[in-house]
Parts: C-alpha cells; structure tokens; sequence
C-alpha cells in the first residue's frame, strides 16, 4: 500500500467512540439570514449570476442563493467584515459567493474547487463565526474547529490564513503535522487552542498520546480531500473521524470528485450541498499552459538551461522533478548554469534550491520562506511571478 508523507510506518487506529453514551452540549449552527438584496433578486437573475458569472453548479436540498457582497454574509461580525476589508478583498469568489451562505447556515457541503479559488477562507470565515459563539476553550479542552490537511505544506497555508482573520477575534490556532517537533506540539494542545489545523496521522499520534481530544469539536473541514486518499491517509482519516461528535458540521472540499471522495463524503455529511466551481479537474483559466515533448533526460535539460535566464529575468521559476536525487542533481546544474549567467549578464545572483521529502521540516520551512520572500521582494520591484 502507498505510503503518505507521515505515514513511513503502518499506524495503530484508534476505535471509534460510542458517543450515544457522551453528554454532548448543544451547540448553535446557524447564523444566516438571507440578506433582503439576495431574496429580492429575480429568480433568473439570480440563476444567470450562479451559472453564467459564477460559473457555479448547485445539487441539494433548500440550497441558499449566492451571495454578491460580503455584506450580505449575514453572520460575519463586524470585527471580521473589517478585516476582510483591510486586507482588500473586494467581493466573495464564486466558490465563496454560494459556499459561503451554506457553511453560515450551517449546512453540510462539498465543495469542488481549486487551489487558488480562495476556498480556505470560504472555509476559515465561517469557522471564525462559529467558534466566536461557544464558550471559551479552557486547558486540557481539544479544539471547536479542526481542518484535516493531506500535506504539511498545505496545513502551514491554512494555518497562516486562518491567524490572520482569528487574531482580531483573539482566537487560538495551532497547526500540527510531522516532521515538526511532538513536544512543542503537545505543550500547545494541553494549553487549548480554539482552530486546529492538522495532518491525520500526527494528529492521530497526538490523540493517542491523549494531548488532545475532539470532545469540543462541532465544526470538521476536510480539506484537499481527494490528496488524502493519494497520499494513502485513509484509515487515519477514518479513524480520526470516529472521535467526532456525528451531530457536528462538515464541510469537505476537494478539486476533483473520484469514486473514494464520493464515498467519503456519503460517509461523513449528513444532507449535504454540492457545489461545483468550474468543471471538476479543469484547468485554472489564469495559467497559461505549453505543452512541449522531448525524448530524453538531458535533452529536457537543454530545454530548461536554454530558456531559464529569459525566465529568471521575468519571475520565478519552479521545476518538478520524479526523484529526490534527480532534485538535487538538477538543482546544482542549475545552481552553476545560473551563477555563469549572472556574471556575463549582470543578472541579480538568483538562488536556486531543492526541495524534497528527504529535508527535515525546519529546512523545508526555511526554504519555503526564502522562496515567498522572494516573491514579495520581485513584486516590490515590479517583477511578477
Ligand atoms: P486558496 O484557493 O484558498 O488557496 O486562495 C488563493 C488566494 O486567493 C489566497 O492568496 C487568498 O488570500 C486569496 N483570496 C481569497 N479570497 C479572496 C477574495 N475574496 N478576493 C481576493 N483574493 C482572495
């Protein structure tokens, strides 16, 4: 069986729980209210915005109607509105404009979108919402909101977006994947945190260890969830969803809709709301795509060296590679096509670095850094990506 990240060795599960014999508090789901401008919209107004602007497909029982504005997301605070706005977020993205609404009403969704379509905030906002109307999480409490990523690098994106919407709100969120070390996690868990953000097999060790509990959790988000099954995550997934309430909300999103995430998700959503973004597995229409075939190994290097002081020059380049070693070899071919190039050409000294699973977590985080840095520094200077 395939292997994920995390999961170098086979894992003990842990047993669902009985929660029949579990006092659960109740909890509120629901902070929506249609804003009077989305009901006064004419019905096929609002069915050309949906399917024509949004290009936005809807199945499900009593689905809410998109949203145009953020202020028609009815039960975001005041507090949340002004960040969105500071941050200049001008209007709601189609997965946002109808996931939103659903997720506040407290309903169930599956949402297929993208990467880049902005559905972690279409996840983190409603998160924020629910998590500000229950009691404050006290020590040795587990988190009200937990989001399931396949990936450590997926889980620190989620985890930096999800800080910046919940500082103002002075809310806590941690995220915990492997490769990062288990004491600190530990020590933040015991502490409480109000957002976790998670991979499932470190969270399943930290359950075990008993750091944490998911007795408080009334809100799961599955993320990327069709890369948990590539990633081979599928019995961790399972049993960390044994430990959650069954009355709670789920809201799961993947970019394609596969035969596992359909089984996944007639498992873990209770009524759901499928919203579809685009066509399932379609290309980003923002990226330009070029399709070149070339017989070999070097001749690809060729290729690649012929054109990579003309793509430096414009942005940033990155290069996927089948191997680690191939990684690293090809990184310090690079490394020396490019240190040559910039002394003929008086080229900035670009960098190059290599980034695979055989890097420990620290240094994959270094190198991460370094390469948004970057990033910001070449838009300060008008560069682009
Ligand atoms: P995601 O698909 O969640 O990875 O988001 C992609 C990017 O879109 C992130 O950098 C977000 O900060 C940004 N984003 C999310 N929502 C909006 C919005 N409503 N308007 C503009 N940018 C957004």
């Amino acid at each position: 069986s395939r292997v994920g990240p995390e999961g170098k060795k086979a894992m003990e599960v842990l047993p669902p729980l009985d929660h029949s014999s579990i006092d659960y508090p109740p909890f509120r789901k629901c902070f929506y209210e249609e804003h009077p401008e989305v009901t006064g919209m004419d019905w096929e107004e609002m069915l050309r915005y949906r399917e024509e602007e949004l290009q936005v497909q809807v199945e499900g029982r009593e689905s809410c109607r998109p949203i145009v504005s953020f202020k028609h997301a009815t039960g975001f605070s005041e507090t949340l509105l002004r960040e969105i706005v500071k941050r200049g977020f001008e209007a709601p993205t189609p997965i946002q404009a109808q996931a939103l609404p659903l997720a506040l009403a407290g309903r169930d969704v599956l949402g297929i979108a993208q990467t880049g379509s902005g559905k972690t905030l279409a996840f983190v906002w409603p998160a924020i919402v629910h998590l500000m109307d229950q009691a404050h999480i006290k020590r040795g409490d587990g988190p009200i909101v937990l989001i399931l990523a396949p990936t450590r690098e997926l889980a620190s994106q989620i985890y930096v977006e999800a800080t910046k919407f919940s500082k103002p709100h002075s809310a806590k969120v941690a995220a915990i994947f492997g490769g990062a070390g288990k004491w600190e996690q530990t020590k933040l868990l015991k502490e409480g945190v109000e957002i976790l953000v998670a991979t499932p097999g470190r969270l399943l060790e930290l359950l075990k260890t008993k750091a944490t509990n998911l007795k408080r959790c009334t809100l799961l988000v599955l993320d990327e969830a069709d890369r948990m099954f590539d990633l081979g995550f599928e019995a961790q997934l399972h049993s960390v969803l044994g430990q959650i309430r069954p009355d709670r909300q789920t809201l799961l999103f993947s970019a394609t809709f596969k035969r596992k995430v359909e089984k996944l998700a007639n498992e873990v959503l209770r009524d759901p709301v499928r919203v579809v973004c685009g066509k399932a597995g379609q290309a980003n229409e923002d990226v330009k795509q070029e399709v070149v075939v070339l017989p070999n190994d070097e001749a690809k290097y060729q290729w690649l060296a012929h054109r990579l002081p003309g793509l430096v020059r414009e942005g940033k380049v990155l290069v996927f590679v089948s191997s680690k070693q191939g990684c690293e070899e090809l990184a310090g071919r690079l490394m020396m096509l490019l240190q040559g190039d910039a002394r003929a050409s008086c080229l900035p000294p670009w960098k190059v670095e290599a980034l695979h699973g055989d890097k420990d977590q620290h240094e994959r985080s270094l190198i991460m850094r370094r390469f948004k840095q970057q990033q910001q520094q070449q838009q300060g200077e008008g560069g682009k990506e």
